[in-house]
This record gives structure tokens, C-alpha cells and sequence, in this order.
């Protein structure tokens, strides 16, 4: 049947990564395409013993329905955390459970944007935020990245231009790029912002995953009034349960319950007692500097291997945290031209395409290192990087 799906899902991009993974499951294929977590990380055991305590011990009371909002305790130790870790200001009420930072995104959307609504974001930007957000405009005005964040004459102008209704974010070890937005580059955004009077979606799921360097200031704690900030503890304890969470503003937070009340009356609430229980019994931070010191030292890996075998002129970021590193071939290369080279080599990446709103064909691409060991890490940097040199030649 033609014309029977309705309008607003026309210009809704497939997910371009999820086709690659589906070639690159051959296990001879070194991978740097996934954004996963390393699994090798994950608190299995321990996790485990929260849910049979949960079970044994509340199993009636968790497998009731419960509130939208979310699990006071848990949104309780959420608000904590950004006390003791950023100084911000928050409580359990400023807190609402979603099924991962992915859902605030699309019922953000709902909440804010109408077709004709714009919305600023990053370029190259978070796929999953385009695939999320244009559900409910076509609307994107992009900002360039650079090393220090936001090109901060074009946000202005875009600003002044389009009054954007929301500016899209992920200020540390951004995803796709590993950039990190100095407090410098911060603090002008937050003026701008508050000038124009616009929300900002500060999302962060890196953010802990720092394994070098300082932290930088939030911008919850910069702009609170205008903030919308995102956590989520896909990358910090396990992306199954598809648990995060929104910060926002009274008002902003209350018509995101109402929204996501229509959406899945509340967060899954089995996950979000074991999660609690977890973190409750076991020690979150030392958990996660094991994630950040095999992160760390595997991005190093990928970094000595990239000085080692590239051609000079390839340029590449050197993130400070999280898990990916962004590539800049010379001009004249196209990453996809490129990817079915490389995946005939047995290497894999993600081009730049998918990350752009309007360019194609680009000399970007994503590389990920969080899941492949040092050794492999070498071996796909060499194999890469003698496709490349074909390619210059
Ligand atoms: N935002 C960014 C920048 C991400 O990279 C991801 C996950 N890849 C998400 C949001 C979605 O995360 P979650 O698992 O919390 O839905």
C-alpha cells in the first residue's frame, strides 16, 4: 500500500551504522564500526546478585507497575552523584528515568518541536539524535565542530538566523569526533544561549568515561534554566537494561512526564531496582575506572598505531575520554569509497556520511576502540591504513 505511513517519518534516516554491522559480523573482520561497550566489562556477577536479591527480597513490588517519573531512590542517587562529582545543585525531583538518554531524545522532540521548528546541532552530529529529532522536523541548521567546540561565529549566525528552538550537545567526547568543548568555548555558548533565550541538550554518556586530563564545567552548572541534561548508564554499567535519564528544568521535566506517560506510562521498573541495587552494593566509581583504564590505554594503542602507518597528511582527534576518534582523509578520498576496500582487507570503520545532515560522500570517518584488544588494534590500524595509501596512489 502506497502513502499509508504517515509524513513524519519521510525523512527519517535508516540507521547506516546498523547495516554495516550486519557485514562486519564475519569474525575475521577487525571491527572499528560498533559504538558498543566492551562486554568484557560488564558487572555480570555482580548484577546478577542484585537481581536474585531483588527478586528474593521485593520480587511482588518489582514486578508491579510503578511511577513515570522513576524509582525514587535511584532518581535520588542520580542527583547525589552530580552533587559530589559536578557541584550541581539537583534533587531528586529535577530527575526523570527514561528508557535510555536515546528515549529523551525522541520525547524531547515531541515535547518541543513542531514540522516548522528549528533545531541546531553539532556537525558531524550523533546519529541517533538526527534519527530521533527528525521524526518532528527536517529542520537542522548544523555548527561546525572544532578542537576547542562549537564554531561559535556560525552559532551565532544560525542563532540570529533561524532562532533554533533547541541547540543539540554531547560536549565531551563527542560522538562521532572524541571532541571535548573547553570551558572557554562553554561559557560562550551559555551566553549566546542565554542572549537568545534557547534551550540547550546537553547530552552525556561519556562524560565519566574521562581518562585523562580535567573535567570540564557543565553546562547545567553554567546555564541551569536552559539546560536539558542527559545521563545514561549505558556506558557506565550495561546499555541492556536501556536505562538513562533526563535533568531539566521544573517546568520542562513535567511536560516530559506527561509525554512519556503517553509513550510507556515508565521506565522498566525490574531494571531500575536492580540497577539501584547494584550501585547500592558495589563500589560504581572503581567500576568505572576499570572501563576508563582499558579504554585508555586502547585509545593509546590506536593512537601510536595511527602515527606509526598512516600517510602524514591523514589528520586524526586524539580524544581525552569515551570511545571514538574521527579520521580526516585527504580531500580527494570518500570514506564510503574507501569502507569497501577496507571491509575486503577485513577492517572495518563507520564513513562519515551518516554523522552529516546535508554532505555526502565526505573524507571523515569513525573509528572505536573500545572494543578490540591492543594487538587487533594494531593489525586494523595496518590493514587500514595500507588501504588508504592504495587510495592516495
Ligand atoms: N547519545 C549519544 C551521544 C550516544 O552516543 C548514545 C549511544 N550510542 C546515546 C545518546 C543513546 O544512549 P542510550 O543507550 O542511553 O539510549
Amino acid at each position: 500500500m502506497e502513502n499509508i505511513y504517515a509524513n513524519r517519518m519521510k525523512n527519517v534516516p535508516r540507521s547506516f551504522i546498523r547495516e554495516i554491522l550486519k557485514v562486519v559480523d564475519d569474525p575475521e573482520i577487525i571491527s572499528f564500526a560498533g559504538g558498543l561497550p566492551n562486554p568484557d566489562l560488564f558487572p555480570v556477577d555482580e548484577i546478577k546478585n542484585a537481581a536474585v536479591y531483588q527478586f528474593d527480597n521485593h520480587g511482588k513490588e518489582i514486578l508491579q507497575y510503578s511511577s513515570t517519573e522513576g524509582y525514587p531512590p535511584l532518581r535520588e542517587f542520580i542527583a547525589n552523584r552530580y552533587m559530589e562529582k559536578k557541584d550541581l545543585n539537583i534533587t531528586q525531583d529535577d530527575v526523570l528515568i527514561t528508557h535510555g538518554s536515546q528515549q529523551a531524545l525522541d520525547l524531547l522532540g515531541k515535547l518541543f518541536l513542531n514540522e516548522d521548528d528549528f533545531i541546531a546541532i553539532e556537525e558531524p552530529g550523533y546519529l541517533g539524535a538526527i534519527q530521533a529529532l527528525s521524526v518532528y522536523t527536517k529542520n537542522f541548521k548544523t555548527v561546525k565542530l572544532c578542537q576547542e567546540g562549537l564554531d561559535l561565529e556560525e552559532l551565532e549566525d544560525v542563532l540570529e538566523e533561524f532562532s533554533p528552538k533547541l541547540l543539540y550537545t554531547v560536549p565531551n567526547f563527542q560522538n562521532p569526533s572524541g571532541i571535548t568543548y573547553t570551558n572557554k568555548n562553554r561559557e560562550k555558548i551559555a551566553d549566546l544561549l542565554k542572549r537568545h533565550n534557547i534551550y540547550l541538550i546537553e547530552d552525556d554518556p561519556y562524560g565519566e568515561l574521562r581518562f585523562e586530563g580535567e573535567d570540564s564545567v557543565s553546562f547545567k552548572k553554567l546555564i541551569p534554566e536552559q539546560t536539558i541534561l542527559l545521563g545514561s548508564f549505558s556506558k557506565i554499567v550495561a546499555p541492556g537494561f536501556r536505562l538513562g535519564w533526563v535533568v531539566a528544568p521544573k517546568d520542562v521535566l513535567e511536560n516530559l512526564v506527561t509525554a512519556k506517560q503517553g509513550a510507556d506510562l515508565h521506565s522498566n521498573y525490574v531494571g531500575q531496582r536492580i540497577i539501584y541495587q547494584f550501585v547500592k552494593e558495589n563500589d560504581l566509581d572503581k567500576h568505572i575506572m576499570n572501563i576508563k583504564m582499558r579504554y585508555g590505554s586502547q585509545k593509546n594503542a590506536m593512537i601510536d598505531s595511527i602515527k606509526k602507518y598512516f600517510p602524514k597528511d591523514v589528520e586524526y582527534t586524539n580524544p581525552q575520554g569515551g570511545m571514538f576518534l574521527w579520521v580526516t582523509l585527504p580531500n580527494n578520498i570518500s570514506a564510503l569509497e574507501l569502507i569497501d576496500k577496507a571491509i575486503e582487507k577485513k577492517v572495518a570503520f563507520v564513513p562519515g556520511d551518516p554523522f552529516y545532515i546535508d554532505k555526502k560522500n565526505v573524507n571523515t570517518l569513525r573509528l572505536n576502540y573500545s572494543c578490540a584488544n591492543e594487538e587487533s588494534i594494531e593489525e586494523g590500524i595496518k590493514r587500514l591504513a595500507s588501504t588508504i595509501q592504495e587510495l592516495v596512489i
